[in-house]
């Protein structure tokens, strides 16, 4: 058996720090902001090499909360990329602001800097750059774009906890980033959990307030905000894996590295591509193959777990109908049918990436 993600084993090897970690939270009843939450905010900030980290309930609100912060005009254009998990465009419809799906890399699946360029339209305020996979986006490419057009720049970071683009942090170079604490992120909780990330003081202010009822102090509300808080358990349990995080990152591109290594010379495969400016952390490792439910069953058939991300590109999906872009000809539209994700993660034993490659060579034998 080789298992797509495996928290339980993660657990196992952390067990004694993560159960002092919740104790300890329950002693002291910091189960709302305290102590936990602003060490893990300062811990967060600190390795994501930023000035300010909020945590929120969740990576959907962290989107959310964000396009608020930026105080956009209603009806404004946001670009998204059109392979992504829907809370990336979910989140602006939320907010008020109009969908447009730009096309992806078929290299590193980022969002397109040539097809970004073609949707800029006078009422275009954002580009919400995904770092899909773990593979950072163009950042210079698209800053240059949005200088030309004074557009502000959104970091969906949920999959990319640590990674880099010329060296530096995901999360510190946009206007304003997101980040999920989902359980299967590269980073997670042990429930739900999200942050935002911002250099811009006021962005940084204005977020937290959105997040805590419009509100710094106890009762000072000065506009109408919502609840969305990372709770004490969730902080203190990020701060116990916030250490690991440097070695698991380090044994997803170990992984990475001998998937590329031994399964380059198999022609009916497309392999992703890592950018020279790229440090990836492969949140998932993607192959592309005009076999894919065929090969997964293969594979499946021998224990080894494979996922899609994502079957539908958003443009496809029925929520998106009313936008009109699902039969557009660009390289999501045309290649959902092609992804396949093969497990990656810190639990995987040099046995089991054997085992994948042995079975994955056999199938194309
Ligand atoms: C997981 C994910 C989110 C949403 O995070 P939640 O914490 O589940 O709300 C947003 N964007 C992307 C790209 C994601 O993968």
């Amino acid at each position: 058996m080789v298992k797509f993600l495996d928290l339980a084993a993660q657990y196992q090897t952390i067990q004694q720090e993560i159960d002092t970690a919740i104790r300890d939270v329950i002693a002291k009843s910091a189960f709302i902001g305290g102590e936990y939450v602003n060490q893990f905010e300062q811990d967060f900030a600190g390795y994501s090499q930023v000035e300010h980290c909020i945590g929120v309930a969740n990576g959907t609100d962290a989107i959310e909360i964000a396009i608020e912060a930026l105080n956009l005009p209603q009806g404004s254009e946001i670009i998204v990329p059109a392979n992504s998990f829907i809370a990336s465009s979910e989140a602006v419809t939320r907010q008020g602001h109009k969908v447009v799906f730009a096309d992806c890399d078929p290299q590193s699946y980022v969002i397109s800097i040539e097809d970004s360029k073609k949707r800029i339209t006078p009422k275009t305020k954002a580009i919400i750059a995904v770092h899909l996979y773990g593979h950072p986006c163009d950042m210079d490419a698209l800053q240059t774009l949005a200088d030309q057009h004074g557009l502000y720049i959104i970091e969906d970071c949920a999959q990319s906890h640590g990674a880099e683009y010329k060296g530096k942090r995901i999360g510190s170079i946009g206007d304003i980033a997101t980040f999920s604490f989902y359980p299967g992120k590269n980073l997670g909780a042990y429930g739900d959990g999200g942050a935002i990330t911002t250099n811009n003081a006021e962005l940084a202010r204005k977020s937290r307030m959105i997040a805590n009822h419009g509100r710094i102090a106890k009762y000072d509300h000065e506009f109408e905000g919502r609840n969305s808080r990372l709770d004490g358990l969730q902080a203190a349990i990020l701060s116990v894996k916030l250490k690991y995080l440097p070695e698991w990152t380090r044994k997803r591109i170990a992984v990475a590295d001998y998937y590329l290594a031994h399964l380059k010379d198999i022609q009916k495969i497309t392999l992703p591509v890592r950018q020279d400016w790229a440090k990836q952390v492969y949140h998932l490792f993607v192959i592309r193959t005009e076999q894919r439910d065929d090969l997964a069953k293969f594979l499946g058939d021998k224990g080894i777990q494979t996922g899609v991300h994502y079957p539908l590109s958003l443009p496809k999906l029925k929520a998106y109908d009313y936008i009109n872009q699902a039969s557009e000809d660009l390289f999501a539209n045309k290649t959902d049918t092609m992804l396949l994700s093969l497990p990656i993660g810190e639990h995987l034993n040099e046995e089991d990436l054997g085992q994948v490659v042995a079975a994955i060579k056999e199938y194309f034998a």
